[in-house]
């Protein structure tokens, strides 16, 4: 189903992307909200406390998902924009280098953390929120894409956790 609302762009924003873009299903409401309960269903809600989205995709799933499962919802965000104390993390990405941080206080000591963004890649962006996440006390029990991009090998590089992707390539 969600395939039909995944608009490939290539190209984007380097030659030789292919760009998953999602907004023809941001776009489209029961699309929207059946990709929600997807998510929802992929891993039940009593397996964690908290979720974690990474900016920016990441929080356009990751925030309705938490809302649905009543959960809080923690952000993971691009260099300098949190306010409050941060650790933060580098890694390599399909198309360059980041980095990522998270406020000290995000996350209680043993919460159980679900880790939500759009696309596994490599798996770089990922991995470096694991490390975040249990930098500041966190216990990840899994982590959820829309799509995964099978043949980047993203799973390799997150070998010891649990991945669920609602549409593989
Ligand atoms: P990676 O760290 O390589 O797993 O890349 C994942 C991050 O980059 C995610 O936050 C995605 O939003 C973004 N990304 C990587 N490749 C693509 C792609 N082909 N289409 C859309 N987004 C992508």
């Amino acid at each position: 189903m969600i395939e039909r609302f995944i608009r490939d762009v290539p190209d984007f924003p380097k030659p030789g992307i292919l760009f998953k873009d999602i907004t023809p299903l941001l776009q489209d409401g029961p699309a929207f909200a059946r990709c929600i309960e997807q998510l929802l269903a992929a891993v039940p809600p009593s397996s964690y406390d908290l979720i974690c989205g990474i900016e920016s995709r990441g929080f356009l799933f990751g925030a309705p998902l938490a809302l649905r499962a009543g959960k809080g919802f923690v952000p993971i965000r691009k260099p300098g924009k949190l306010p409050y104390k941060s650790v933060s993390q580098s890694y390599d990405l399909e198309y360059g280098t980041d980095r990522i941080e998270i406020h000290v206080d995000a996350v209680a000591k043993g919460q159980r953390v679900l880790i939500v963004d759009d696309v596994l890649a490599t798996g770089g962006t990922m991995n470096a929120a694991v490390k975040l996440v249990r930098q500041v006390g966190g216990t990840v029990v899994g982590t959820c894409f829309l799509m995964e991009l099978s043949f980047l090998n993203g799973r390799q590089r997150l070998s010891d956790i649990a991945i669920h992707s609602l549409v593989k390539y």
